[in-house]
């Protein structure tokens, strides 16, 4: 089970959205507003001392759980894996016993591994709470929680009118599938999926979801856009032509934005990939929220690591 409460209903790891219930995100998404707006609880994690495991590289997703660790009060380890004894073939299991055996009690891991993250948690003892970062192509949980909380902000709390699109390569976006999920938990009534044929999952990912591989028609009267990186790092095979073909048919500029609702907003995970899935003029224009989104993600990952460590 991806987000596991126990018996006081607490949720104990958040794994990921899919089995999450609605009142749970939204109890989620409600403090993170309040945390957004400026609710301060220093206390909230002291004592409590929190690792940020990253197996693989992040920016954002790191910088920013530590941020949301440290204003709660928490005690925050840092560990970079390529300085670390993996690189002396330790294992992962084994470097998160240690770690945890040191007295750590939160653990916000991100991993290339689909699954990888939940076989963590599965170790781990009594009273260790562990995050999803990111695993492979699987789950994202909090970069799903900080674009619903984005998407709250602009276009109100009842999704069940709200058209969005997700663009792009879907097959190997942890983002898109963490996005799908909470959107259906919220309601969400059109949900729109649109990029070439060679970049979208041929699993259930996309259930319910209106699949085009027509961007301009993807874009018609939508009131978000979910745009999403090309991930050549995942891709095994040349899954593309050229960067200036995927440009042309999928990336996001002025003129076809204008295909969207006049208030349509705009959203990316990061890091983005400037001129290829977005223009600069999108990226920094008016109807981006991506720095927005940015700093949402300090709000929701304080909330997360509130409700799953913080005494009760
Ligand atoms: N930063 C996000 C992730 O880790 C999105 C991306 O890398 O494209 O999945």
């Amino acid at each position: 089970m991806s987000a596991s409460p126990d018996t006081d209903n607490r949720i104990r790891h958040l794994l990921g959205l899919d089995a999450l219930p609605r009142p749970q995100l939204e109890a989620l998404l409600r403090r993170a507003q309040a945390f957004a707006e400026g609710e301060q609880a220093p206390q909230a994690l002291a004592g409590v001392a929190v690792c940020t495991l990253f197996f693989e590289p992040s920016t954002r997703t790191r910088l920013s759980f530590q941020l949301a660790a440290q204003r709660l009060g928490a005690h925050v380890l840092g560990f970079d894996a390529s300085t670390s004894s993996t690189t002396k073939g330790e294992t992962d299991l084994d470097t998160f016993r240690n770690i945890e055996a040191m007295g750590v009690r939160g653990f916000v891991v991100r991993h290339k591994g689909d699954g990888a993250v939940a076989a963590l948690a599965q170790a781990a003892r009594p009273g260790t709470a562990v995050l999803n970062a990111g695993d492979g192509r699987s789950h994202h949980p909090t970069q799903g929680l900080l674009d619903m909380l984005t998407l709250r902000q602009a276009k109100g709390e009842d999704f069940s009118k709200l058209k969005v699109v997700i663009v792009g390569d879907v097959k190997h976006s942890r983002v898109a599938r963490s996005d799908l999920h909470a959107l259906r938990t919220l309601g969400c009534s059109e949900m729109r999926v649109c990029g070439p044929a060679s970049l979208l999952p041929d699993d259930d990912t996309l259930h319910g979801c209106f699949v085009t591989h027509d961007f301009d028609a993807a874009l018609e009267g939508v009131d978000a856009i979910f745009m999403l990186r090309l991930q050549r790092e995942r891709m095994s095979e040349g899954l593309v032509e050229s960067l200036d073909d995927y440009h042309r048919d999928y990336g996001l500029t002025s003129a076809r934005l204008r295909r969207a609702a006049p208030d349509a907003i705009v959203m990316h995970p990061g890091p983005m990939n400037r001129g290829v899935e977005i223009t600069d003029e999108v990226a920094d224009g008016p109807q981006s929220r991506v720095l927005r989104q940015v700093a949402n993600g300090v709000a929701v990952r304080m909330a997360a690591l509130e409700a799953l460590l913080a005494a009760a």
